[in-house]
């Protein structure tokens, strides 16, 4: 019964839901480079504070952001809601946004217009709209009098989108984290509940030849022809990834295999003319990590097979740099935080719950792996992140909030 009364609220609060999400898309938290952090995080802080949380912004120290090699600073928000004698859950959600390019929906992708039953915007799917109906779920308790059944805390963090290092990454190793597991809000929707994702590892190939006179190119080494002889060997590596033995079998039943996608930034040097032998090349490699992967064996396995392929190429300089590591992450759907959460969500979408692991990668593997919380990922069903007219249903995100509201009230 108590239930219905707050579904009641997040149902009647409809609009103000939709206003806090346009509110947090207006405000441009592209990144790279990261704008407008700190406008973001205060308006989260503040209304958190509205809500009666405890609510913190902290900033990242100036030297630990210019050693990441990043020049905007950083926040991230803490906001707390204590419940005396009851576990922890961690809620937490990243702000930031990717750029936006292309012929948006009304023109501009940071207005946040509604049409149709979907607010459009860069960040309404990933992962604004999640932000709103988490904001929502605790406004509700709040307003009808009720306590959750558990502490809440949330993050509000930084550069998700970049690997979020100096996120939610630099809040649990800072030991800001007081909780006893974490709810990440992307990474599953709808009717399935994420129990993980999917590791990357990014690396930089660079190629170093010798610049010559186009008219005499036997005086230089060519490193593009060096790269497109390397790239094509690892072509034929590739194969070995679809072997059966690297099958992983998701929690739907889905197979996968590990994936590699070459050359999606690749370019040459600063000196580079028509009539010049060129003397630089690099391109880059996208290698996802399957949760029966780890990665000090695949980024071993992968600068051994560059290596291999770049032997034959005597006259050029090989580099490989590592420029992301992201640990591929799952946990077990017989924990009591995945099996509490599928009973709010069959609760609130009326449908058995399953669980899922996203291909993608969000910030669950670092409160897993080294804030050492069961963790699970849910949030909102957004269309097209990181492209063109992303947007999220209406419906979708008041259902989300009620998800959210739901297992406060239910607890674990
Ligand atoms: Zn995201």
């Amino acid at each position: 019964m108590k239930t219905r009364e707050v579904s009641a609220y997040i149902e009647r609060r409809e609009a103000g839901l939709v206003r806090d999400l346009q509110v947090m898309v207006r405000v441009p938290t592209v990144n790279p480079p990261g704008n407008d952090y700190r406008k973001l995080a205060d308006w989260l802080a503040a209304r958190c504070a509205g809500l009666g949380l405890e609510a913190v912004v902290h900033q990242v120290p100036e030297d630990v952001v210019r050693r990441a090699g990043l020049s905007l600073p950083r926040f991230n928000v803490l906001a707390r809601w204590p419940v005396s004698g009851a576990p922890v859950v961690h809620f937490n959600a990243h702000y930031d946004v990717v750029p936006a390019a292309g012929q948006w929906r009304g023109g501009d992708p940071f207005a946040g217009e509604v049409h149709k039953g979907w607010l459009y915007g860069r960040g309404s799917g990933d992962m604004k709209g999640s932000i709103a109906a988490l904001l929502m779920a605790l406004e509700a308790l709040r307003r009808t009098g009720r306590q959750p059944a558990f502490g809440v805390e949330c993050s509000f963090t930084a550069d998700e989108e970049t690997g979020g290092e100096l996120g939610a990454g630099h809040l649990v190793r800072q030991g800001l984290v007081k909780a006893d597991y974490a709810v990440v809000c992307e990474g599953a929707s709808g009717n399935r509940v994420g129990l993980g994702h999917n590791g990357v590892l990014w690396l930089e190939v660079e190629i170093e030849g010798k610049a010559a006179h186009a008219s005499s190119p036997e005086q230089g080494h060519n490193a593009f022809e060096a790269m497109a002889e390397l790239v094509w060997r690892l072509q034929e590596w590739k194969q070995h990834l679809q072997a059966p033995a690297r099958r992983w079998r998701d929690p739907n039943g889905q197979d996968r295999w590990p994936t590699l996608n070459v050359g999606g930034v690749f370019g040459g040097g600063p000196g580079d003319k028509v009539n010049t032998v060129p003397a630089r090349a690099s391109f880059t490699i996208d290698r996802r990590v399957l949760p029966n992967e780890t990665m000090p064996k695949v980024e071993e396995e992968l600068r051994a097979a560059l290596s291999r392929a770049a032997a034959p190429l005597h006259q050029v300089k090989v580099q490989v740099h590592t420029r992301l590591r992201i640990d591929p992450c799952m946990v077990a759907g017989n924990g009591v935080l995945p099996r509490a959460f599928a009973r709010a969500v069959q609760q609130v979408r009326r449908r058995a719950a399953t669980y899922s692991a996203t291909r993608g990668f969000t910030d669950l593997h670092y409160f897993v792996a080294e804030g050492g919380l069961p963790g699970i990922g849910y949030g909102v069903r957004g269309e097209h992140a990181h492209g063109v007219d992303e947007r999220v249903g209406v419906r979708e995100l008041v259902q989300t909030a009620k998800v959210y509201a739901e297992f406060m009230e239910r607890g674990i």
